[in-house]
């Protein structure tokens, strides 16, 4: 399984619906300093749900709404802000099965599996904001977004993503923290935390 394609749609720096497509095997994305290389990261952890973990770069949800800039003296009143973020896996190597991808979505009606489409959506309202998953097009939890993806061995505390920063941060960790990242990547630290539990009991 792999990343085919992101849409970004008023997210960020991305004012317009924006479709960037990834090859199966190896994507640089090069471009001047500010002109929303990490972003396009940002956009992947916001749709999948992985972003408290993995550090988005952004204090709340809705500073990941496309802001034209305060220059233009609009007062920004013009009905309900949103932004949305569409990553299309490419799933024909049967990584998920239709059967986890109905159980995630809580429909038969998810289409064809081979491509799987995680969308979110955030909206916001004069006083509130919402923030809308869907599957496929259907609509559904955060939860059932994790739960679908960790089947895949992509979750929150896991290595996926490598943000800036990460490496030299873990050349710089004691040898003991540096250890418990290679029992995360290598799945280890999963039964070390299920037989501390079990301990527990
Ligand atoms: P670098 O090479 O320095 O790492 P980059 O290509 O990774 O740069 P990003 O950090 O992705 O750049 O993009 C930063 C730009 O995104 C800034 O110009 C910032 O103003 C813009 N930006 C961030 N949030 C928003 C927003 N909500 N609306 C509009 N623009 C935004
Ligand atoms: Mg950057």
């Amino acid at each position: 399984m792999y990343i085919k394609s992101i849409v970004l749609d008023n997210f960020k720096s991305f004012g317009r619906k924006t479709k960037i497509p990834f090859y199966e095997d190896f994507t640089v994305v090069t471009g001047p300093n500010g002109s929303g290389k990490s972003n396009i990261i940002d956009a992947v952890l916001f749709a999948l749900g992985l972003a408290r973990t993995r550090g988005i770069r952004a204090e709340k949800l809705t500073d990941l709404i496309y802001n034209p800039g305060h220059e233009d003296g609009d007062g920004g009143s013009s009905g309900p802000r949103e932004a949305t973020v569409e990553v299309v896996l490419d799933n024909a190597d049967g990584t998920l099965t239709r059967s986890q991808v109905v159980n995630a979505a809580g429909s038969e009606d998810v289409g064809d599996v081979d491509e799987i489409r995680i969308r979110r959506r955030v909206k916001e309202t004069e006083d509130n904001y919402y923030s809308y998953y869907y599957l496929n097009d259907r609509s559904v939890n955060l939860s059932d977004i994790q739960d679908l993806l960790a089947q895949a061995g992509i979750t929150p505390e896991g290595y996926n993503v490598v943000m800036q920063g990460d490496v030299t941060e873990i050349i710089n960790m004691t040898p003991y923290a540096r250890r418990e990242i290679i029992d995360e990547i290598a799945g280890v630290a999963e039964f070390d935390a299920k037989k501390e539990d079990a301990f527990e009991e």
